[in-house]
């Protein structure tokens, strides 16, 4: 967590969120941290796989971690590619089999977008965090394989593959796989169940 000046009000300190990168009310840091910790608490021990997504979703159901009975969206989309059943299941068990292959899901941006900011430049803000997500990969993390997820990483791309992550960042043909294509899930799978 960093502390520094904001600029448009000198007097006044604002808090840097280390999820996304962004000055951010202590709101904001209640959800990081609540986040956070859901994610921990599925965290497996030794990591087979992290899965990168761009954006945290700003939905909990489609929040993998996000505790909802339901799950949609992302989560929903990546639990169907890799064959977890999710339908009728209580989600601690769902989640308990996912840590269990050793995967963990992440993000560049760790938060959700509070409301719609005005000209929020995707592209641009992940290229601003993708260092330290990348020194989290490379010292928290220390997964063998990094399985980049969302066509929105895809401006990321060629400096995630540049930089150190500490594991193999596995594509899809130079792109990041979509969850929303049939085919390219199918390619995720087979990728897996190869390693
Ligand atoms: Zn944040």
């Amino acid at each position: 967590m960093v502390v520094a000046m904001n600029s448009t009000h000198s007097a006044v300190k604002a808090i840097v969120c280390d999820g996304c990168g962004r000055e951010s009310p202590s709101e904001h840091l209640a959800r990081r941290f609540e986040r956070l910790e859901q994610a921990t608490r599925y965290r497996p021990i030794h990591m087979q796989a992290v899965f990168l997504g761009a954006l945290s979703p700003k939905d909990s159901g489609a929040y993998l971690y996000g505790g909802e009975k339901q799950f949609t969206g992302e989560a929903a989309a990546l639990l169907r590619a890799l064959q977890i059943e999710a339908a009728g299941r209580n989600p601690d068990a769902v989640l308990s089999e996912f840590q269990r292959k050793g995967f963990f899901l992440t993000h560049v941006l760790e938060c959700a977008l509070d409301g719609e900011p005005e000209n929020f430049d995707l592209a641009q803000a992940l290229k601003k965090k993708l260092p330290l997500t990348m020194r989290k990969l490379r010292t928290s993390l220390r997964s063998k394989r990094i399985i980049v997820i969302s066509p929105a990483m895809n401006s990321a791309i060629a400096d995630l593959s540049a930089g150190q992550t500490g594991g193999e960042v596995i594509l899809d043909g130079g792109a990041a796989f979509d969850l929303d294509s049939a085919e390219s899930t199918q390619r995720l799978l087979s990728r897996l169940q190869s390693l």
